[in-house]
């Protein structure tokens, strides 16, 4: 599969641009780099049946977030609210982080 380059990472806010979830905004899990999608909190959710474990005696049905194709992600800027663009600027130091091209606020700490 090829990947597609994207700035999304763990801990993101994200917004959901298609699918059932359309509109929300969720916490970025996880990230699959090789399947170029992620998973998101209380997105995209799936009903998983369970084989009993031990913290789980009866094993059952539970809700579990799937992952999303990162097509369908923007990542929230905490200035605009909204979804934007990111850009990667390098800091004197080199340190490369990402940026708001809209407000141009940095967004990694
Ligand atoms: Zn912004």
């Amino acid at each position: 599969m090829e990947r597609v380059k994207t700035r999304i990472k763990t801990d993101d806010k994200v917004k959901i641009l298609a699918g059932k979830d359309k509109g929300k905004v969720g916490k970025v899990l996880k990230v699959l780099r090789k399947k170029n999608r992620a998973v998101v909190e209380n997105v995209n959710i799936a009903k998983v049946h369970q084989r009993p474990t031990q913290g789980n005696p009866k094993g059952g049905i539970v809700e579990k977030p799937m992952p999303v194709d990162y097509s369908n992600l923007m990542i929230m800027c905490t200035r605009c609210i909204k979804p934007v663009r990111v850009g990667m600027r390098e800091l004197e130091n080199g340190k490369r982080v990402r940026f708001c091209k809209k407000c141009n606020e940095q967004i990694d700490a």
